[in-house]
Order: structure tokens, then sequence, then C-alpha cells
């Protein structure tokens, strides 16, 4: 058996007009994300997910990505050539990397996954069992995926790109993607559950969970976003969307912690039963038939909730976009949280599809 690769290296040469402008915007950018360093002409990265070196010679900017598996090589050129490519958009820059993670080669983050059992948990949120080979990665680094529904029973997923961005099926072959959570991994078994919620409209993700049946295939990028707060008291609040990942930090916390949780679900019959080893303080919010992301019910309970000034606090927050922007002002404005303090993510906004939801508001 050959010994386990340890650390796995790229490099790509960019030529830039101001190589030094993009490496500081670059580096600026990822100061939000992890440590950051910026010594002359030579910036260093360290982000939980892998590191990078840049240095801006005349026109060119050198980059170097290092990743402690495939996937974190892959998460470190994805990233640097999507912020490159924004950041740099009017030279049209060419990044080619060289090194480990070849283009053409399948995403060292996809995995196709088969669907092997559906229940309902409620009237509105169905449990759909996923099957697929190799999926330690996926229980650790993050609690969310990408899920990729294809069109129809011919499957094609993408591939690595040169400039490490996937490379998709062109036209009708493309999948649709839209974002969920992993409510339960067992990666020894083989097995993910995804807790759908079966909102109306038609759209990829609500009607895959609609018609899902043993057998369905489906494609999964991964994993992603964040992992269960630490602290000793925290505030977990959201709507039904937010609820497998409010379900699954929950499960997660230390005797030790306290949370109040705040959920908001269409009425009681979207109650779930809440497992957890922390003392609680939770409470249901019920719309009572009113449409899903048109109250303010969340935000309104919410800011009555009083955040302790203790040193380890957490306010974690998912939902419908109106909520999200309403609660998030609240907690920076008001409460002053750090950032080290609060995550607040837009789940999906009303009359927007998957990744239009968020757009440049998060
Ligand atoms: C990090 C993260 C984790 C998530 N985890 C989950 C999860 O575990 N389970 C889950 O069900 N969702 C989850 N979501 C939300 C999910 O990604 C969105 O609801 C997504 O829009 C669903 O895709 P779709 O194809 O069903 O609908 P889309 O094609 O995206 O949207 C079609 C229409 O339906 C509306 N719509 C979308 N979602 C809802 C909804 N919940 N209620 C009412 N109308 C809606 C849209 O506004 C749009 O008008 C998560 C989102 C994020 C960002």
């Amino acid at each position: 058996m050959p010994e386990p690769t340890t650390a796995l290296t790229a490099t790509a040469d960019v030529i830039l007009a101001e190589p030094l402008g993009v490496l500081r915007r670059l580096c600026a950018h990822f100061a939000e994300h992890g440590r950051v360093r910026v010594d002359g002409a030579c910036g260093r990265i360290e982000t939980t997910f892998g590191n990078a070196s840049l240095e801006a010679c005349g026109q060119c900017l050198k980059l170097r990505a290092e990743g402690h598996d495939e996937t974190s090589l892959a998460f470190v050129k994805l990233s640097l050539a999507e912020h490159l490519l924004h950041f740099a958009a009017g030279d049209a820059p060419r990044i080619e990397w060289q090194g480990d993670g070849q283009a053409g080669a399948p995403l060292p983050y996809f995995r196709e996954m088969t669907v092997a059992s559906v229940r309902d948990l409620t009237p509105r949120m169905r449990r759909v069992t996923l099957t697929g080979a190799d999926l330690a990665r996926f229980a650790v680094g993050g609690h969310h995926v990408r899920l990729l529904f294809p069109k129809d029973d011919t499957p094609a997923w993408p591939v690595m790109g040169p400039d490490g961005r996937p490379q998709w099926p062109r036209g009708a072959a493309r999948p649709d993607a839209r974002v969920y959570t992993i409510r339960r991994i067992d990666a020894a078994a083989g097995e993910i559950d995804i807790d759908f919620v079966l909102h109306e409209g038609a759209c990829p993700g609500g009607d895959f969970a609609r018609w899902a049946t043993p057998g369905r295939r489906v494609g999964m990028t991964g994993p992603g976003g964040g992992e269960t707060p630490r602290a000793d008291w925290l505030l977990l609040a959201g709507d039904e969307t937010a609820l497998p990942a409010i379900a699954r930090m929950l499960e997660e916390l230390p005797p030790t912690a306290t949370a109040v949780v705040r959920i908001e679900v269409d009425g009681a019959a979207e109650e779930q039963p809440l497992a957890s080893r922390a003392s609680l303080d939770l409470r249901w919010l019920h719309r009572n038939g009113n449409a899903p992301g048109t109250s303010a019910l969340l935000s309104e309970v919410v800011r009555a909730v009083e955040i302790p000034t203790v040193p380890s606090r957490f306010v974690w927050v998912g939902c419908e976009h109106r909520g999200f922007r309403s609660i998030r002002a609240w907690l920076r404005k008001e409460c002053r949280l750090s950032r080290d303090e609060h995550l607040a993510v837009a789940y999906w906004r009303r009359g927007r599809e998957g990744d239009e939801a968020r757009g440049d508001d998060h």
C-alpha cells in the first residue's frame, strides 16, 4: 500500500495588468475566512480548508495552492480561481494549474449518490436517504452539500476544469444545483439523510424529493459551510429549511451548552422531536397558514431574545432572505456581535431560484 499523501500542491502563473493590486484584494477577501499575511509583493493565506501563497512578479501573479487531501487542494484552487477571475475581470485572466489534481479528472469533492429510501417526517418535510461510496470526507469540514439534479435518466456530471473550477456538461445536460444540509451521515454504511422541504411550485430540489423513488441518481458536491459552533451559550434560529441544520447542531452540542432555539414552521404538524444533551429553551413559531417568507414572526421573536454578555456565545440564523437581513442587521448594529460570534445566512429567497437567493447580499 502506498503511504497516504499528506500534502498536495498546484501552481499557476497568471498574467495580469496589476498583479500586486489583485494580490492585495485576494488577501483582503480571505482575511474574513482565515489567517492572512502580506509582506511586500508576497502573500500567505491559511484557511481551515487549505493554504495558498501568492507572489507578484512584474506582470505575473504566481499562485501556489496547498491542501492536505485532494478535496482541500481542489477547494483552494477553486476559491482562488473564482475570486481572481472576479477581482481581475477586466484582464480576462487565463489560469492553468500545474501539479496535483489534473484537468478533466472527476471532481474530488463529487460523489454520485442513489436514492435508497424515502419517508415523510411531517406533511411538508420528506427525508431522502442517499447511498454512495467513499463518504468519509463528507463527515468533516462542513454540514452542507450541493445536490445536482439531472434533467433526465442519463446524468452527466461536472469534471475538473483547467482553471480549478468545475467544467459543466453543456446545455440541457447540465444538472440543476441546490444547497442542502447533511442531516445525518454514516460514512461506514455509505448513507446520508437529506430532509427536503416540500414547498409549492415547480423546482428541481422540491420536485426531486416529491418524486424520489429508490434507485434514482443524484450528484453531490461538498462538504461546505460551517460546523456546529463551539460556545457555552447559543441562539439557534431559522425556518423549516434550517431545521435540518439546527437539529444536527443540537445533537452535537455538549451537555455544558445552553441553547435558545426559535424555529418558524407552518403549524404544529410541522414540529419535529429534537434531541440534544444541551439545556434547551425551545419555542416553535407557527405561521398558521401564511405563506413561508411573508411573515416577520421569526425576526420579531429573535429580536426579543436577550443575548447575554458572556465570553463564549454564538448566534446562528438561517431563514428566508427578508428575515435574514433584518436579523443580521440587529445582530451587527444593535447587539454589536463580532464576526466570530454570529453567522446569519439567507437559506432561500421568495421569488428567486437556488443561488440567486443569496446573490451579492450574502
Ligand atoms: C446552507 C444551506 C442549507 C440548506 N439546507 C436545506 C435543507 O436541508 N433542506 C431544505 O429543504 N432546504 C435547504 N436549504 C434551502 C434550499 O437550498 C432552498 O430552499 C432552495 O431554493 C430549494 O431549491 P428548489 O429547487 O426546491 O427551489 P428553487 O428552484 O430554488 O426555487 C423555486 C421557487 O420556490 C421558492 N422556494 C424555494 N425554497 C422555498 C421554501 N423552502 N419555501 C417556499 N418557497 C421556496 C423560491 O423562492 C422560488 O420562487 C438550504 C440552503 C442553504 C443556503
